[in-house]
């Protein structure tokens, strides 16, 4: 019997000295505390193990000491262990303290007990045949006793506490401590009581020992990680289904039942259901995208992840199925993109896209014939500037809607800039005589206001598929230089004679510094009389003697120059040269005023005002003999700039002519703000007119108004006799027209003038 109590304390000695040395290589939080206990709970131990095998006095004697002792260390370590364990501090501020006190008195009692003999004595007797030393107790024990069993009831209390609070699925944790507590608490008092002759209560520690161990390093609360996975699961948006190793759908998250419409936990229900929407959902391979169109027209995107799972030696477990809606960020991915192409007013592709797809479309399709096609509205800053911003917008918006229309799926269309569109369309798609008709009559009409858009369409066919998309839609827009002017011709088709247009406005405005420096441009003068037919002064019309080329009218350069920015110097020179004759005149005499063009570009290359105050001081004129035509479309451009320009020219003395008066938008509107000297009436609007009862009655309101504003009329463009009778019987005061003469040299002018005198 001996042996066997020996070996089994032997067996827990070796366990708690391992379970020690693990616990101090432990890097869990509670490994040194946990050591601690362990070596605490084998000092009694050995102690109780000597007294079992010694079987003489001194040696017994010597273990009882360890023993008693040893359990005061034990029992505050297991104190302290709890308390870990439980996560739980000194119920009471000083209590440590106070326990370590308790302990020191006992310490010292049992070091007074070798004299004063008041703790415990040895009794010999037999126990299962051996020797055996029983202790027999006295006050000093006693005093042992209360204090390891107080130490160990409040280690009890913590735990049970903790037992209680804890919530149920932790309760498993504290459970077993308590428990072990209560059984080591409830042995050693049952030796204390029934007074067997063998203490072995010590074993019921060492167990304590060996599970406190356990349940700190390893234990893992399965019911915990079980019921937190499940959770989990169950709160993620994505849908879960696992299959055991036979392809059983053994369970599925809510997410999984609410998309396959489950309402009981029938799981093998979900999984053909997953089925039925999404196909074979295991043989799609590890993870697919999958997008759904419902019957109402909405659609949801799916992805799909579908996997084995192994254990730790590779074998097969059973396997998942995860379903992620991915709608909401396709949708804000698709919206990003869509944002960046597409323009914000019109929802058509912005420059940069259209090009891309256009190349796209070409590259792809390379036997199928196609057009370019350029749109651009004539005009339309002053659209804008006329009936301001929320029209012009809505104009925008009626010319895409239209190209949306006219657009077959085959077709690439876009907003390029501001007021410019663009197209890809096949050729035998595009209806020529429709999109002209189309153009014709493009009103657009905003509560009171309405407006009829002048459109150009400008054309080119492409010929190679592999061309720059921007070359193709410079090439079409150059080719509505054709039209630009022709408010009656819709559509033009790049060609040859386009292209030697460019090259020629490139030559032309390669030669222009040599023109102006050999005086190849000057001005003709063309008369401006008189009712009585006097002549009292002459506009100043720019002519190219070109070396090559012959006799050039302003129409055919002065566009380019307007184009390209070089007409602030041709004007200038003009400019220059009405003043050295104005200068002549002076000095011999004459009384005659020069009316020189203002483009209405003049004003973005030069400060003009400045510059003819500048000429005329320069050349000693008088600024009233240099008159000044400017026309509405100058004026229109930036009408607060040009207000103050004109004010600037008018307090330095100069005459303003309001030129071609009647052929813009809002002529008698512009009229009452714009500080103008006289009305240059253009003739050659009205001729248009097919009654010319019309044309007449225009022209009598014109000049008529004109007088009440105190503005004098003149009228260009007299042809005839008849015209220039009329004219003078409306109130006209100035001529000019190919009636007197048209416009000529200045030596021919002047030869003019002196017959006119003579006569
Ligand atoms: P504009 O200022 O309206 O000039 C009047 C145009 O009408 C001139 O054409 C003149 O030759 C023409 N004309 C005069 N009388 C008659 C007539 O009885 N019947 C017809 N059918 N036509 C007549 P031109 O000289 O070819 O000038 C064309 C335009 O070129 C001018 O129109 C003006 O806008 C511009 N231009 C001419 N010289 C200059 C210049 O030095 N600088 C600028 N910026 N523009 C100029
Ligand atoms: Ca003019
Ligand atoms: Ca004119």
């Amino acid at each position: 019997m001996r042996l066997a109590v020996s070996c089994v304390f032997g067996a827990f000695v070796v366990a708690l000295t391992v379970t020690a040395v693990i616990a101090a290589k432990s890097d869990k939080p509670i490994g040194p505390t946990l050591r601690r206990l362990q070596v605490g709970l084998l000092i009694p131990l050995i102690g109780n193990m000597i007294i079992i095998m010694s079987g003489r006095y001194f040696y017994s004697l010597a273990g009882y000491y360890v023993y008693f002792i040893g359990m005061d260390i034990a029992v505050y370590r297991v104190l302290i262990f709890t308390m870990e364990y439980c996560e739980l501090n000194w119920p009471i501020k000083n209590l440590k303290y106070f326990v370590w006190g308790l302990i020191a008195i006992d310490g010292i009692q049992y070091a007074l007990n070798p004299w004063l003999h008041h703790s415990f004595t040895l009794q010999a007797i037999k126990a299962y045949g051996y020797n055996y030393y029983l202790n027999v107790t006295y006050a000093g024990q006693n005093y042992h006793r209360i204090i390891c069993y107080g130490i160990f009831t409040i280690a009890l209390l913590l735990s049970i506490y903790k037992l209680v609070k804890s919530p149920k699925i932790y309760r498993e944790r504290y459970l077993v401590m308590t428990v072990t507590m209560i059984m080591s608490c409830l042995m050693e008092t049952f030796y204390i009581f029934s007074r067997t002759p063998m203490d072995i209560s010590m074993t019921a520690f060492g167990t304590f020992g060996l599970l406190a161990f356990y349940q700190s390093l390893y234990y893992r609360p399965l019911k915990v990680l079980d019921r937190m996975l499940g959770n989990i699961a169950s709160e993620l948006n994505e849908s879960l289904f696992f299959y055991d190793v036979s392809g059983k759908c053994i369970w599925a998250n809510e997410p999984a039942l609410e998309l396959t419409s489950i309402t009981n936990e029938d799981y093998e229900a979900a999984h053909e259901n997953v089925t039925g929407i999404f196909g074979d959902v295991k043989g799609s391979g590890e993870s697919w995208a999958v997008k759904k169109t419902y019957d109402d027209g909405s659609s949801r995107f799916y992805n799909l992840e579908y996997r084995l799972m192994n254990d730790d030696k590779g074998k097969f477990t059973g396997s998942f199925l995860r379903i992620r809606d991915n709608t909401e960020e396709q949708m804000e991915i698709q919206r990003e993109i869509h944002d960046a192409t597409h323009d914000k007013l019109t929802g058509l592709y912005i420059k940069e896209y259209l090009y891309e797809q256009i190349g796209k479309t070409l590259r792809s399709e390379p036997g199928v014939r196609y057009y370019v096609i350029f749109v651009d509205v004539n005009n339309f800053k002053i659209v804008n500037d006329v009936f301001g911003t929320k029209f012009g917008d809505l104009a925008l918006k009626k010319i895409s809607e239209w190209l949306q229309r006219i657009s077959s799926p085959n077709c690439v269309y876009g907003r390029i800039a501001g007021d410019t569109f663009g197209a890809l369309m096949p050729v035998d798609e595009f209806d020529e005589k429709y999109i002209d008709e189309c153009l014709s009559n493009f009103d657009v009409k905003d509560g009171n206001k309405e407006h009829r858009l002048i459109i150009h369409c400008g054309i080119i066919e492409v010929t190679d598929h592999d061309m720059d998309v921007s070359v193709l839609f410079d090439r079409a827009h150059l080719a509505i230089s054709k039209v630009k002017d022709d408010y009656n011709v819709h559509i033009a088709y790049y060609d040859d004679s386009v292209r030697n247009n460019v090259l020629r406005e490139q030559m032309i405005a390669s030669q222009l510094n040599e023109a102006i420096e050999t005086r190849q441009i000057v001005p003709y003068l063309q008369p401006i009389v008189d009712s009585s037919g006097r002549v009292l002064g002459a506009e100043a019309l720019a002519r190219w003697i070109h070396p090559t080329e012959g006799f050039m009218s302003p129409a055919e350069f002065i566009p380019v120059f307007e184009r390209n920015g070089m007409i602030a110097d041709v004007d200038l020179h003009i400019w220059k040269c009405s003043c050295e004759i104005l200068k002549r005149w002076q000095d011999k005499g004459v009384d005659m005023f020069i009316s020189i063009n203002i483009s209405p570009k003049d004003f973005y290359f030069m400060d003009v005002p400045f510059e003819l105050i500048n000429l005329v001081n320069e050349y000693g004129i008088k600024p009233k003999r240099l008159r000044i035509e400017i026309t509405e479309t100058a004026l229109m451009d930036d009408v607060d700039n040009r207000m103050k320009d004109i004010s600037r020219l008018r307090s330095a003395g100069f005459v303003i002519e309001m030129d071609d008066f009647g052929s813009g938008y809002s002529s008698l509107n512009m009229l009452q703000d714009m500080p103008v000297d006289v009305l240059k009436i253009d003739m050659g609007f009205l001729r248009k007119a097919e009654v010319s009862q019309k044309a007449e009655m225009i022209i009598y309101n014109i000049i008529a108004m004109a007088k009440d504003l105190e503005i004098a009329s003149l009228t260009e463009g007299v042809e005839s006799q008849y015209q220039f009778e009329q004219l003078s019987r409306m109130g006209c005061k100035l001529f000019q027209g190919y009636h007197f003469s048209k416009p000529i040299p200045i030596e021919e002018f002047e030869r003019y003038c002196d017959l006119k005198e003579a006569s």
